[in-house]
């Protein structure tokens, strides 16, 4: 197999209980599942377009955009990493009709065993490819808001019993503090209540999931490989995790690399 294009982050999802990962490139799609076990070649030809305007650029900036897009597109404002601070109802947003399409829909606030017991939020149709991408081994979703402003206030109310980052080494190791998410739910949920009813939202009664991954071997020491510093990265893909590839030669963020464009052999 050899194939060119652009890349984006891997497309994922749940089947059997098992992640499954596809690899957009160009205008094809890479199972990565099927290339586990096997050696892999990457190389970066030294050209990013912008995944917006498709203008040159030198740098990929949040998730593959270039500077001035990153600047007008409501999908880099800083209410997409902090959802609580959503400003579309004081007529702000940058793309009114994006926003309502993006901020008004059912999201889902979850606990996920990552690296240790984390708090998130995801849009409702896309709970499990969320938490793939996360590398979580174990999640529940505990709670239903109506949009990502009230998922946002009650993130932020958890945030002060629970983490809501991941070590992604430990992630990536499998090193994970593993506890009971129904248990934790339940503590939570006293804790939270006020904001639960401010927000109108559902509580929901739905079980753990959890989740294996494609991977032969887990790393014990975490080095990240760059295509900026090393443009052709190969190796044996030991496994996939999150958003990395596992390689016997080191780790390789996907997401990080989005709209680089590359030529895969495997
Ligand atoms: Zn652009």
């Amino acid at each position: 197999m050899q194939l060119s294009g652009h890349i984006k982050m891997m497309n994922t999802s749940l089947e059997g209980g098992s992640a499954k990962y596809s690899l957009p490139i160009g205008e094809s799609l890479i199972d990565m599942n099927a290339v586990v076990g096997k050696h892999i070649e990457l190389k970066y030809n030294d050209v990013i377009l912008c995944a917006n305007c498709g203008v040159r650029t030198k740098k990929s900036w949040s998730g593959g955009y270039c500077f001035p897009c990153t600047q007008v597109l409501a999908r880099c404002d800083l209410c997409i990493m902090r959802p609580e601070t959503c400003h579309y109802s004081e007529g702000t947003c940058r793309e009114p009709q994006w926003g309502l399409n993006y901020c008004f829909q059912p999201t889902i606030i979850y606990l996920a065993n990552t690296s240790k017991p984390k708090v998130g939020i995801t849009n409702k149709k896309r709970v499990y490819s969320r938490w793939i991408e996360q590398g979580a081994i174990s999640a529940l979703p505990i709670i239903e808001a109506k949009s990502r402003l009230d998922s946002g206030k009650i993130e932020v109310a958890l945030k002060q019993f629970v983490a809501d980052k991941t070590n992604w080494r430990n992630m990536l190791k499998n090193e994970v503090e593993q506890s009971s998410l129904s248990s934790l739910k339940e503590t939570l949920l006293t804790e939270i209540a006020a904001t639960v009813k401010e927000t109108e939202a559902i509580v929901l009664s739905d079980d753990e999931v959890n989740i294996s991954y494609p991977v032969l071997k887990y790393p014990t020491k975490v080095v990240s490989l760059n295509f900026d510093k090393t443009p052709i990265i190969t190796g044996i893909l030991e496994g996939i995790k999150g958003q990395y590839l596992l390689l016997d030669s080191g780790v390789l963020n996907i997401r990080k690399f989005s709209s680089y464009h590359l030529t895969i052999s495997s």
